[in-house]
């Protein structure tokens, strides 16, 4: 028997609806439709060869952001209020790890929204750059209750994540925001001063692990170490553009 023809798209019209209000309610910007759908040249990741959907890194990005907020990795994912992904440039040569959301950025879904990340704009700002400009994430996407340190189980089941996020920027350099990002992405249980300051081979990239911005503010201190730091990220930035 023929279906019902208005049936069939009364039930398309819904299960588009239901999709739309999904990716509202994630504030993803997935469904937007850029204005301007000329790409800039090397802005494709994917090789148009083969018939392969050509995709930018920043629907690449958006991609994996819905994925991991449908999925349910860890245990974290019950207590957040909002998945913390990552923001700014999909493009950035330099990238930001940090190590999971605070209260502020679960609240607002964005990383270093609270008094670390005010201090981080600045060091950023310190070598001439903006936010826009860098991508900043964190090692967790979900916030720990009260802020807890990471469990490694938490780590183990999150990484991969961020392996992938780093895979689609492919940035020049990652700055490790103190011990998690570190001693995660170098496999090392050095401590972070030892570490700090020295740039180590992760991948095709370079990585200089830092002192945390939280850290900073309990031990002002230490800032010119990571002014210290910043300069040479500053040099190594200048070599490769
Ligand atoms: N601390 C982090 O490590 N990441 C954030 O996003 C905020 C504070």
């Amino acid at each position: 028997m023929q279906p019902d023809i208005n049936e069939e798209l009364q039930r398309i019209v819904e299960s588009l609806k239901a999709y739309t209000e999904l990716e509202k309610k994630s504030g993803s910007e997935f469904l937007s439709y850029p204005k301007d759908r000329k790409e800039k040249k090397g802005a494709l990741t994917d090789s148009g060869s083969n018939g392969k959907i050509r995709r930018s890194k920043k629907e690449m990005l958006d991609e994996l952001r819905l994925e991991i907020l449908r999925s349910d990795c860890c245990q974290l994912c019950h207590t957040r209020t909002n998945l913390v992904f990552g923001s700014g440039s999909p493009n950035a040569k330099l990238v930001f790890v940090g190590e999971a959301p605070g209260g502020q950025e679960d609240l607002q879904g964005l990383p270093f929204v609270g008094r670390a990340g005010q201090l981080l704009t600045k060091i950023i700002e310190s070598i001439g750059l903006k936010r826009k400009d860098v991508y900043i994430c964190n090692i967790l996407k979900c916030r720990p209750p009260n802020n807890r340190n990471p469990f490694p189980t938490e780590i183990l089941a999150c990484e991969e994540h961020l392996t992938r996020q780093l895979d689609i920027i492919k940035p020049r350099i990652i700055c490790a925001l103190g011990k998690f990002a570190a001693q995660t992405l170098l496999r090392d249980q050095t401590s972070i001063s030892r570490l700090r300051g020295k740039f180590f081979d992760y991948k095709d990239m370079k990585l200089i692990p830092t002192f945390h911005p939280a850290y900073l503010l309990r031990n002002p201190q230490d800032k010119r170490l990571v002014w210290e730091d910043m300069k040479k990220i500053k040099r190594q930035l200048d070599k490769i553009s």
